[in-house]
């Protein structure tokens, strides 16, 4: 089995990359979602945030106060770290644990998709990572489209993240989506093949 990490900024199109590598046939992990759902339901996690940022980052009913938190991470770049250093450890292990169960299932390619990919020390736990790219005029398009925002709210969310140049420098296979959706599929498609040819060449 070959490990794949997927990443790239806002809007780039990631999401949409993994559901075609999904419909392939790999399987994917990801991460973000791992990272909420652990944030709401892992005792350990919700205990260290509650102990790290007080006992307002839950609601009476227990569900995570994402405002409150973000709020305060975003204010304070130590904060921001405190809250990863309780989190990114428990996605690597979930993500440990979906290698072993990959691998048991006979999957030949396993993606890790996270938006922050470098940031967070995941390449550390894949074989390769691709990245995908589109000019910033095309991604700020695009999330405008698809959440209804402005271009100043998607420009704020850019700032939060490396810049394309340095994280397509990092990353071992390029994607550019800058065209239609048959071109990014086309793309995928040869990136798929490739490895899951070099997955079972290994397994030989
Ligand atoms: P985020 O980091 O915000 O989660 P993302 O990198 O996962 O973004 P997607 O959600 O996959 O990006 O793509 C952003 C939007 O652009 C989506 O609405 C998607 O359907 C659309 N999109 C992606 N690729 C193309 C393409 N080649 N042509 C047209 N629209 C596209």
């Amino acid at each position: 089995m070959i490990t794949l990490g997927l990443t790239g900024g806002i809007g780039s199109g990631k999401s949409t990359a993994c559901r075609m590598l999904n419909d392939m046939g790999a399987r994917v992990f990801y991460a973000d979602k791992v990272a909420k759902d652990i944030m709401q339901n892992d005792a350990d996690a919700r205990a260290l945030i509650r102990d790290t940022f007080g006992s307002t980052s839950y609601n009476e009913h227990g569900s995570l106060n994402r405002s409150y938190l973000a709020a305060q991470v975003f204010s304070d770049p130590s904060k921001l770290e405190k809250l990863n250093a309780i989190v990114h450890p428990l996605v690597f292990d979930a993500f440990e644990d979906a290698k072993t169960q990959a691998e048991s299932d006979g999957v030949e390619l396993l993606v890790h998709e996270a938006a922050l990919l470098f940031e967070a020390g995941g390449d550390a736990h894949v074989d390769y990572v691709a990245v995908v790219t589109a000019p910033d005029d095309v991604r700020i398009h695009r999330v405008m489209q698809r959440d209804d925002t402005t271009e100043r709210a998607v420009r704020d969310r850019m700032q939060h993240q490396l810049p394309q140049d340095e994280i397509r420098d990092r990353a071992d296979f390029v994607i550019p989506n800058n065209a239609d959706r048959e071109a990014l599929q086309a793309k995928v498609r040869r990136l798929y093949e490739q490895l899951v040819t070099e997955a079972k060449a290994a397994s030989d």
